[in-house]
């Protein structure tokens, strides 16, 4: 097995890897990347929403499990991570988002750092990522030590009628913050092909894009694509991670480091410390405290479609409005948190074939396409430890997703519907997203202050192993209630910047 040694190894090239490849850019430190996917081909199929959705182009061929059923995830392996395929939606946590809060089915918990210690991160992603917004709008934002790099991306006419009729109803929508290149000079021509598609002409803020890209400008960063980790080893006293055995074009070799930097993704990384089991940790890595793997989360998700038959919606980047104003419910009246409403990329027609049964007629499909307004209702999910990442004994993924606050979901979607009725959109279809989609993954690797209940330190440093950090979507303790991806590169970029400071000297 060939070997060679680098001073920092980063697992993956998606937000969270990508921004401590940023931060180490530029550093003494020689750092490498490996990432499994390829570079993702710019291609027409990019915006051809039949080779995306119907003919899954870009999604992974494997498939794992959850108990009995065999399904092909949505997931997708390439350069920039699922980022590349994002909405763009670039939200921060709410301040009590990192507090302990009561839910209708128990207990948010609270993170080990609060929301102070991340904002000055979250402005620099926001930087980074080129987020468009206006402040001051939405009823929960929490405070912010930087405006926006960018104003709101205005309303196309369907949607700026929208907001007026949900002001007129008391309501409180406020512009999306969006990481979309559409300012003066900038990249969007929109396409309206955003939501789950690669972007053609590099507009989506991404962190191929946004984090790798530059890292990648450094002389001492070095990215290496098709290159699967399929185990981390350790030195004999079992506290450094001394390699990582990587599969490259069916080659086995091994990469030697002084720190790893684990950021596969929440399912994969946790996976993987599962798949790197020995004597001394028959559990897996960093797992003494027997949480990895464990209290998987995903946010529970329903796609609405508003109808207003008398009227076309041409819309085309309809992702500039969201509404907050049942997020945290309301606890004078015993409501409890409900979570977000935005507005989805476009609906378009094939991307409604395999979401509806197959009576429907593709005129139909394409008629409801032609008039629907398209929202996103998303609300917490709580972390239980039966929800959890497992391993087959082949050594691929079984998932099991023990979901919670489904009434919750329910009353939110419910309340959306009424009001979408009452602003003159007399059709609502809905459609719940499933484990198939595990697109807000994360919480399978989380961090903590307890080493007997967590598997990571604040900083994302594996309690059981002094070189070992795992900077995914895998550290939430909690997930909110809205996108996961601004709070994966804050902290990310919070502890890349540690690590440069403190670690590597
Ligand atoms: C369709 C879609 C829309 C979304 N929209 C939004 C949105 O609008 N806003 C938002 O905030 N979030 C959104 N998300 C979620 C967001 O994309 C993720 O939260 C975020 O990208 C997670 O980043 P990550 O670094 O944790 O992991 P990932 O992006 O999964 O990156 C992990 C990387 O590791 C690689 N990898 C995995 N296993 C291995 C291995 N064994 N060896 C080597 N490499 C490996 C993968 O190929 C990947 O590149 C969306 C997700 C999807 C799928």
């Amino acid at each position: 097995m060939a070997s060679e040694e680098y001073d920092v190894v980063i697992i993956g090239s998606g937000v969270g890897g990508g921004a401590v490849a940023h931060q180490l850019a530029g550093s003494a430190a020689r750092v490498l990347v490996l990432e499994r996917g390829t570079e993702l081909p710019h291609e027409p199929q990019n915006r051809d929403a039949e080779a995306v959705f119907c003919e899954h182009r870009y999604r992974t061929t494997e498939t794992w499990t959850s108990g009995a059923r065999r399904f092909r995830p949505g997931q997708f392996y390439f350069v920039g991570g699922h980022t590349s395929f994002y909405g763009a939606a670039m939200f921060r946590l709410r301040e009590r988002d990192f507090e302990a809060t009561e839910h209708e089915d128990g207990l948010s918990p609270a993170w080990p750092i609060d929301y102070a210690a991340l904002e000055p991160w979250y402005a620099v992603a926001e930087r980074l990522f080129g987020v468009h917004g206006a402040a001051g709008l939405d009823p929960c934002e929490p405070w912010r030590s930087a405006p926006y790099p960018h104003g709101p991306v205005p309303h196309e006419p369907v949607i700026a009628e929208i907001e007026q009729r949900l002001r007129r109803r008391g309501l409180q929508p406020f512009p999306m913050p969006i990481a979309i290149d559409l300012h003066e000079g900038g990249r969007c021509e929109r396409c309206s092909t955003c939501d789950a598609f690669p972007c053609l002409v590099d507009a989506k803020g991404d962190a191929r894009t946004r984090l790798l890209a530059p890292a990648l400008r450094q002389a001492n960063v070095t990215l290496r694509t098709q290159a699967l980790v399929t185990r981390l080893v350790t030195d004999s006293s079992g506290r450094r991670i001394v390699a990582a055995e990587v599969v490259r074009h069916g080659e086995r070799q091994k990469v030697r480091g002084r720190h790893f930097v684990l950021a596969a993704g929440a399912i994969n990384s946790a996976a993987l410390l599962l798949r790197s089991a020995t004597g001394a940790f028959p559990q897996g890595l960093a797992n003494r405290s027997g949480t990895v793997g464990r209290h998987f989360m995903n946010h529970n998700c329903t796609a609405l479609m508003a109808i207003d038959p008398a009227r076309r919606n041409e819309t085309r980047l309809p992702k500039t409005l969201a509404l907050n104003d049942w997020y945290f419910g309301d606890a004078a009246r015993g409501e409890p948190p409900l979570g977000h409403l935005q507005l989805l990329g476009k609906v378009g027609e094939p991307m409604l074939r395999g979401a509806m049964p197959r009576w429907v007629p593709r005129a139909a499909r394409e008629w409801l396409a032609a008039h629907s307004v398209d929202w996103y209702a998303m609300s917490e999910d709580l972390p239980h430890a039966d929800s959890r990442v497992g391993l087959n004994s082949d050594g691929s993924i079984d998932l099991q997703w023990r979901r919670t606050n489904q009434r919750t979901h329910r009353r939110l979607v419910a309340k959306a519907c009424g009001l979408m009725r009452r602003i003159g959109y007399p059709l609502v279809f809905g459609k719940p997203f499933g484990l198939e989609s595990p697109s807000h993954q994360c919480g399978t690797v989380r961090f903590g202050n307890d080493p007997a209940q967590s598997a990571l330190d604040p900083w994302c440093r594996a309690w059981d192993h002094d070189n070992l950090h795992v900077v995914d979507a895998s550290f939430f303790p909690s997930s909110g209630a809205v996108n996961p991806a601004l709070t994966v590169a804050a902290q990310a970029l919070r502890v890349g910047h540690h690590l440069r400071g403190e670690e590597l000297q």
